[in-house]
């Protein structure tokens, strides 16, 4: 962190300046300039609030050199995070790891079929919602405890891990004991009970991005989970809100460079709660996998028209294994495995 003194600032308050810096635990680098002296502050300086050095009235500008998220920064972990889940490693780099399964799982026989149809397809991961969040208190809530239960037993059957969102910290034990993968939605992106709870456990969490969350802010709820002491995060880019309303919300295709370049974190796209409809789901995915993804979740529901959630953006089981096939037919060209 960089703090610039203002002009003429006396050599006295200067002093004063670097005491009450050294006071909270800093070394201080001091720059005599010209017009004005500079103070490089050295040592950890993520617990220091930048405006609170604005208070003194010799402070003209405050920077931050790095940035405040530490355990997920690439700076610090140059190598990339790689998770084995089953039968696929997230994160490698030249692999596209498929996510695919229901929005909510609504009964047996449902997420049985679908979770055949998709491992058939080639998904290495089941995806289906049994908490669910609803902006309507009269939606469809999901099948709760029985819903993982079902997920248990279509993964008994196909051998697909798990994947489910959770919203209560007081469910963590439950979801650790029974799923391979806990989602973090994007309502609860900031839920910092959860954040902090999710890091005292090792399972693989997928933290999406908040509905009208900055790449900093992700990041920042992705550090609260490895501070904690659980290193397995991967990052979903899900959209954002926009002024755009012709689609749910905007796929932010440029989180995806941005985040491997600030993060060793693997990030993977949803481009179906991106769009939120069926036939852009294609095209999002193929440019999920352009833009270096490492892999899609997307929702996938044996009769769509009839589903009891998000049935808009789902694609049925025969327009995921048209969608299987792009992705495998484009990786191969780019040497991209799926
Ligand atoms: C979901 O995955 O079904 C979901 C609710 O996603 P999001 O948190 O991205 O809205
Ligand atoms: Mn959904």
């Amino acid at each position: 962190m960089v703090v610039i003194l203002k002009p003429k600032t006396t050599e006295e308050d200067v002093q004063k300046m670097i005491s009450y810096v050294k006071d909270m635990g800093l070394d201080v680098m001091v720059n005599t300039g010209v017009d004005c002296t500079v103070l490089g502050l050295l040592g950890d300086t993520s617990r220091i609030d930048p405006d609170t050095l604005m208070l003194n009235c010799h402070v003209d500008r405050v920077m931050r050199i790095a940035e405040p998220f530490k355990k997920a920064s690439r700076k610090f972990h140059p190598e990339d995070s790689v998770y084995e889940i089953g039968d696929s490693k997230i994160g490698v780099e030249k692999t596209f790891t498929i996510i695919a399964g229901p929005c909510s799982v609504e009964s047996e026989g449902q997420i049985l079929e679908v979770a055949e149809d998709v491992k058939k397809s080639g998904a290495k991961l089941l995806r289906g919602g049994a908490f669910k969040p609803r902006t309507s208190p009269y939606s469809f809530q999901g099948l709760e405890l029985e819903g993982i239960r079902l997920l248990k037993e279509a993964k008994e059957k196909t051998g697909l891990p798990i994947v489910t969102e959770i919203m209560s910290p007081y469910m963590v034990e439950s979801f650790v004991e029974n799923v391979d993968v806990i989602q973090v939605g994007a309502r609860n992106m900031q839920n910092f009970d959860l954040l902090k709870e999710l890091g005292k456990c090792k399972k693989p969490i997928l933290l999406k991005r908040g509905l009208s969350s900055t790449i900093e802010e992700w990041l920042m709820s992705a550090e609260y989970i490895l501070a904690g002491g659980n290193p397995n995060v991967i990052l979903c880019e899900r959209g954002i809100r926009t002024f755009e309303t012709y689609t749910r919300n905007t796929l932010d295709l440029s989180a995806i460079p941005a985040v491997k370049r600030l993060s060793h974190l693997p990030v993977i796209v949803d481009p179906s709660h991106s769009a939120g409809m069926s036939w852009m789901v294609e095209p999002l995915s193929l440019a999920a996998m352009a833009v270096g993804a490492d892999g899609i979740i997307v929702e996938v529901h044996n009769c769509p028209e009839k589903a009891l959630c998000d049935g808009a953006q789902s694609l049925n089981p025969k327009q995921f294994d048209s969608l299987m096939k792009k992705l495998k037919g484009v990786g191969k060209s780019l040497g991209i495995e799926v």
